[in-house]
């Protein structure tokens, strides 16, 4: 028999209380929405060159070009950005900073149950490393290492939350729970306090772009590359107001459409959807018991994520993964009215206490989804161009490993990351239009319904398992 399980997408959307939560909300990202952010840097003009090139200032990019720059201070490096550094991804995400290499472990054991101690072991020294580069370069990126809790709100989630349950992650229910988050949907939590940190996602992007620009990486935006080309010793790269040429080049271009027609099905630009509420009074947290510093995220295959700003304010975000037919990335896909409503229904639902809460800010993001759920990483051009995306839904940390991997290969180490499978071997490609959007729909619909049903794995979801092709944000 099917329960009805604490979200589903049967939503009231007329209901007068979400309409009135989420009148005033603006529709752009809370953290991009700043006084502090900075002038964009100007574009390329006429022809440059250079040692390396890095294409894309998202996270990835950025760390790219100062891990590169820091590792050999005389190189010549350059970063394009084809809008504003960190305005994408990097400037729109839950800020949620987890170690994992692999969009969890549970992903990881599915796709590389042999190298997972070996992958765990790199991410936790890559999240310390992501750490102590906040320090370095003195980034305020509002970084607090408060720990994560994950959420059940049905039977079956929290029965594996407690098979979970170990040294490093402690499960909490009753009056155990209610002293660190109060809520009639939750029934447990499993609080870990390693290898989880919360950071300001647009800060952390502004942050590493100063940082870059320190240490003398030339930084253009409003760049955008229109064509990579194979040219002997070199690549050359054309963009609209000037030609680069470049000795390596390192592609950090998320989801975007790739410079590179072969990894063109490699991902899927999938939307996800964010609310930021007015800041929490003290009696507001109060109510809700949650004055601890750290993320929660439910167990859910559809799942949602919240976190406080440092104003005490809520992120909401998550559950709807949209894939939109063609598969283009449009400003259009960053705002989709009935997913608010679901998001502040589900909100309400979770912290009715928060009835007179209000929304201040609404937005989307587009997310590399590949079927490993994981980044992939390669090179092209003789090993003269590197490129890492895939990162799906958790890259804020991995996007840092990826730079890293990408050094290797340009430099054509053999190191214990350019050695890992996950680095050799790409993920299944994604079926092209027109069977890629009712693929995705099916795949979707298995999801939801799997949450309805205990967590089990229909028909539809073993197959997809089968193949090794994974689906989620
Ligand atoms: C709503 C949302 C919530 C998320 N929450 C989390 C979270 O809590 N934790 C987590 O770990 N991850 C999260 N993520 C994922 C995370 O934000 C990304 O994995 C990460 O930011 C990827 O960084 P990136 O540099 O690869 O991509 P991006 O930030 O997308 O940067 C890529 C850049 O490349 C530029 N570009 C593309 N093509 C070209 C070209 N031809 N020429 C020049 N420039 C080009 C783009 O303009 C863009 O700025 C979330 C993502 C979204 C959208």
């Amino acid at each position: 028999m099917q329960v009805r399980p604490a979200y589903d997408v049967d939503i009231r959307t007329d209901s007068a209380r979400i309409r009135r939560a989420l009148a005033d909300a603006v529709p752009r990202s809370f953290w991009l929405d700043d006084p502090g952010r900075p002038a964009a840097e100007a574009p390329v003009a006429g022809d440059v060159d250079t040692d390396l090139l890095v294409i894309g200032g998202g996270y990835c990019g950025l760390w790219t070009a100062l891990m590169a720059k820091e590792a050999e201070p005389g190189r010549d490096v350059v970063l394009i950005e084809g809008e504003e550094v960190g305005w994408a991804a990097s400037g729109r995400n839950g800020g949620f900073v987890d170690a994992s290499l692999t969009h969890g472990p549970e992903n990881g054991r599915r796709h590389f149950a042999d190298e997972l101690a070996a992958l765990t072991e790199l991410g936790a020294e890559n999240f310390a490393g992501l750490a102590r580069a906040l320090l370095d370069h003195d980034i305020d990126a509002e970084f607090e290492q408060g720990g994560f809790l994950a959420v059940a709100t049905e039977p079956h989630q929290v029965a594996a939350l407690r098979a979970q349950a170990g040294e490093n992650a402690v499960l909490h229910e009753g009056d155990a729970l209610a002293s660190m988050v109060r809520s009639p949907l939750l029934r447990a939590g499993l609080f870990s306090r390693e290898r989880h940190a919360l950071a300001h996602p647009a800060k952390l992007a502004w942050g590493l772009k100063r940082a870059c620009l320190r240490l003398g990486v030339r930084v253009f935006e409003h760049t955008a590359a229109t064509g990579v080309r194979d040219d002997g010793g070199a690549v050359r790269v054309q963009t609209p107001a000037g030609r680069i040429r470049a000795r390596s080049v390192a592609l950090a271009t998320n989801g975007f459409p790739s410079l590179l027609r072969r990894n063109r099905l490699m991902t899927l630009p999938v939307y996800d959807y964010v609310l930021m509420t007015e800041p929490l009074s003290a009696a507001q947290l109060s109510d809700i018991g949650w004055t601890g510093r750290f993320g929660i995220s439910d167990a859910g295959r559809q799942f949602h994520y919240y976190r406080k700003s440092a104003d005490n304010r809520i992120l909401w975000g998550g559950y709807d993964a949209v894939y939109h037919r063609g598969g283009a990335v449009r400003p259009e896909y960053d705002q989709r009215p009935e997913t608010f409503a679901r998001l502040a229904d589900h909100f309400l639902r979770t912290f009715p206490q928060l009835e007179d809460v209000r929304f201040t800010h609404a937005w989307g993001g587009m997310i590399d989804m590949s079927t490993r759920l994981n980044a992939f990483h390669g090179t092209a051009m003789g090993g003269r161009l590197a490129y890492s995306s895939g990162f799906t839904g958790l890259g804020v940390a991995a996007t840092r490993f990826a730079a890293a991997v990408m050094i290797d290969l340009l430099a054509g180490a053999d190191t214990s990351r350019t050695r890992l499978r996950m680095v050799r071997r790409k993920p299944l490609p994604i079926p092209p239009e027109p069977l890629r959007y009712p693929a995705v729909q099916l795949i979707r619909g298995a999801i939801a319904r799997a949450d309805r049903n205990g967590g089990r794995d229909g028909l539809v979801l073993r197959a997809a398992n089968a193949f090794g092709f994974s689906f989620d944000s």
